[in-house]
Formats: C-alpha cells, structure tokens, sequence
C-alpha cells in the first residue's frame, strides 16, 4: 500500500478520488499491525478512527469539510480523550479511562481529523529515550537497535514511519524536538501560554507544552494553527490572536537575523552535528541572512536548573496518584499507609520514583531555599539571556541533540549522561519561548541530524518560516 507522509499529498490525492479517507484508515490499520515491532502505538482507535474517516469522507462530498479533514493524526498516551484510556505509559494508569476530552482533541475534532490512536512515549513524559515506558521501548525506524529519542518518541516514530501524517507529543524539556531530531521528522513547542493545557497529564505544569509532529513545516503549520489559542479552562493560555500560520510560509527571510549561542558549540556536541549546523547557517547567509554569534552566558546552570524546578513541580503533582482515586490499588493493603506505599511503590517505574524523591528533596524544609528558591531565581536569569540575545538577533540556530540516535540500553545506567542529552532543549521551556526542530540531514552512518530554531515568546510565525526555508534547502 502507498503510505502517505504528508497531509497536502493526502488531501491531492482525495481530492482527484484516488483514494477515500476509510479505504486508507481501513489499510493504515493493518499496516500498524505489521508494523508493531516498533512499538509506537499503545492502542490504536480502529472503530471510532473508522467512523470519523467516513464522516471526513461524506463532508468532503458535501463540501463542509474542515481544515484537517482526513489528516490522520496519533496521541501521545498523555492527553486525555474522552471514552479512550490514558495510561502516560505507566502501571499506574494502566486501566485509567478519560472522562473528558483534552482541548486540544476538542480543536483537532471540530476540523475533522481521525484520531488513529495512543502513542508509546517515556512514562509522564520523563525521559529523553523513551525506554522509560511500562510497555517496553520504541523502536527508532531508521535503524532498529536505536532509541527514537524521548519523551514523545511514540509520536515521533509514527510521523517518521507514516504511519499517521502528524502526531501530538508533550514538550517538558525537548520531549518534542529531540525525538523529531532522531527521528528525521519536525516537531514544535509552541511558546508557554500558546497551546491550552487543558486536558494534558501534569508533569510540570510551568513548563509543559502540547505541540506537533510532521513530515513537512506546512503540515506543522497547519496543526499549530488548529491547536492554539486562548482557552478558559487553561488560566495560563494567552489570549493573544493566532495567525493563519501557513499563509506565512515561503516569505521571504533575507532580513531576519540569526544568531549561533557560543556556549551551544562546546565538547559534548559531535563534529558531524556541529557540520550539520554550519551547514544551515551557510545556507540561510546564502539567502542574505545574517548570521552571528550570540552568548547565553548562564548556558551552564540549564540542566541542572530544569531537573531541580521540573522534579519539584512533579513530586506535587504525582501525590494524586495514592491508590484511592483514579489510579492502581495494591492488593490487599493492610493499613491506610501501606496502600498508599505500596500502591505508589508498585505502580510507578524507577526514573518517576527518582524524581519523586529528587523533588520531594529538593521541597523539603531544610532544603527549599537552598535548591527551589534558588533555582526559581536562576530561572529568571536564564530568561533574560534570552531577552537580551532576541535585542540582537531573531531567532536563534542551534543544534536539537548533542548527537544523533544511540543504541537502546546505551545510557540507561548512568541518569545523569540521559540528563545531558537536553542540554539544547531545556533552555527554551525553561525561558517560556518557542523551539522547532527541522530536518538538517543525515550523519555519515545514515541516521537524521535535525537543527533547532528558538524564537520570541509568540513569534511561531517567524520559526515556522525559517523552518519551512530550511526544509526547502533539503540539506544532505
Ligand atoms: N528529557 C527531559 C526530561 O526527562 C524532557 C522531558 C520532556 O520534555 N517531557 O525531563
């Protein structure tokens, strides 16, 4: 069977009658199934996905489709959807089923897309590897005995394998732009504020952001179109308007000015993503952009700033999981206390009870000014390199990954070498603004390389387009 990678060559081919929206459900299904060593999907959706690709089929007929309509689009496990399960990859949700739909999924339905399933991913989203799961590893498809990147590397996988057009990950610290570097594919945290919450399980809700996957910077564009916007329910979403983000593409970018953070290009970065990177820059000097040196002078304090804030914010907002309400209950507790433990003890993985006590740590009484505290106002300067590095550039260009997919089981020992992978991703939920990583070629052993573009807080328009001119250079 033809699998489609990109929505706009879908809606062509639907559009001719080459195809209807449940002839292709109907074969994507079954080629999910062949293709379950990689693990991406938890559940896939076959009877309501069905049921909404007729309905995208009749409106098409009638001419009242939507903007999506036909996209098949696959969920990461941690956003809710009403009638589905919603596990987060972890034991303790397992057989947990949501009552309400995400307002995301609320946005993608009302535009008549095919919700095709659930995605694997790092259990609540903590992971850069996406061996974190309860339901094993996923596979990267380009090479097998590689991770896809984490936590969103079911979403990831799915977009790079095609099977769904586009995808929804969670964006926490690079969740989104680091598996779409290893993957191959583009992928985009929206700035804090742009994207409802609503309905997205709780890691740490300052940092957290729902965001895309695609195949091409137009596809991504129209889905970030489609998500965004203020909502009520979400007291941190902006009401600041969304533009037609697609119309945007294809403007001409020789004005915008680009800047390379000097700290970003130290030892931990391999050669040939460091080539990848120059390679983008030579080809947006060639468009007439500037491209210069900028400093992040607090670059240092990131990694360890973002897991001190981020395992805080997670040891509160993983104390409802107790046994009593919605999740797993051990049995036959003998007190309150012991099934509060043991509930928790063994429904939770290693890495989610690592970081329970890291914040738990790090919140505690003696030690909140010290570390919290401390941390908040470390934070705060991180931000304002960020505001001063956007007085003299546009968008910054950086790499998304130190390197690019290593081997399954290769830093699962050592937590702290995982950490380092987000040293480029962090930044950027940790300051508030946006990130898109794009494509930027292959490494001399075939596996993706992708280059990272940050924005101001709100300018997606600006990074969507400059993703969409690198997109078009198809850099080898
Ligand atoms: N790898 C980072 C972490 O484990 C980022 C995760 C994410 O963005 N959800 O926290």
């Amino acid at each position: 069977m033809k699998l489609y990678s990109t929505f706009s060559e879908f809606r062509a081919d639907l559009q001719s009658g080459k195809v209807t929206c449940e002839g292709y459900v109907t074969d994507l299904l079954k080629e999910i199934k062949n293709q379950q060593d990689l693990n991406c999907y938890l559940e896939t959706f076959d009877e309501s996905a069905l049921d909404q690709a007729r309905k995208a089929d009749a409106k098409l007929k009638a001419g009242q489709a939507g903007k999506l309509a036909g996209m098949v689009i696959a969920i990461k496990d941690v956003i809710n959807i009403k009638g589905k399960k919603v596990s987060c990859a972890s034991k303790i949700l397992e057989n947990f089923t949501s009552v309400y739909h995400a307002t995301v999924i609320e946005k993608l339905l009302a535009e008549d897309a095919i919700l095709i399933g659930r995605t694997n991913m790092d259990e609540f989203a903590m992971g850069s590897s996406n061996e974190n799961s309860a339901f094993g590893p996923v596979r990267n498809p380009v090479d097998k005995t590689r991770v896809p990147g984490g936590s969103s590397g079911g979403s990831a996988v799915a977009v790079a394998a095609k099977l769904a057009m586009t995808s929804l990950g969670s964006d926490t610290g690079g969740s989104i732009r680091f598996p779409a570097a290893l993957c191959g594919v583009t992928g985009m945290k929206p700035t804090y504020g742009r994207v409802s919450r609503y309905g997205l399980v709780a890691y740490a809700s300052s940092f957290d952001q729902i965001g895309p996957f695609a195949n091409s910077v137009s596809d991504l564009a129209l889905v970030m179109e489609v998500i965004s916007g203020h909502d009520e329910k979400d007291s941190t979403s902006s009401p600041k308007p969304v533009e037609p983000f697609g119309q945007g593409l294809g403007n001409s970018i020789s004005s915008l000015k680009f800047g390379i953070p000097k700290q970003y290009l130290g030892d931990g970065l391999q050669p040939e993503v460091r080539e990848k990177l120059t390679a983008a820059a030579g080809y947006l000097k060639s468009l007439g952009c500037q491209v210069t040196e900028v400093e992040l002078p607090h670059t240092e304090y990131c990694i360890a700033t973002y897991y001190i804030l981020t395992t805080a914010e997670a040891s509160s907002n993983l104390a409802r999981y107790d046994g009593v309400r919605y999740s797993f209950r051990s049995k036959d507790p003998v007190t309150l206390n012991d099934m509060y433990v043991r509930s928790r003890s063994e429904g939770f993985g290693a890495e989610v009870k690592r970081r329970i006590m890291l914040g738990t740590y790090v919140l505690s009484a003696g030690y909140y000014d010290a570390y919290y505290t401390k941390a908040q106002k470390v934070r705060r300067l991180i931000r304002e390199d960020f505001t001063k590095a956007f007085d003299q550039v546009d968008v910054l260009l950086t790499p998304t990954s130190p390197s690019p997919a290593f081997k399954i089981g290769e830093k699962t020992t050592n937590p702290l070498e995982m950490y380092l992978s987000d040293i480029y991703t962090v930044s950027a939920n940790l300051a508030g603004i946006p990130g898109i990583s794009v494509p930027a070629g292959t490494a001399s052993d075939g596996l993706p390389v992708g280059v990272q573009l940050l924005g101001k807080h709100f300018d997606e328009q600006t990074l969507l387009n400059a993703a969409y001119h690198i997109e078009k250079a198809n850099l080898k």
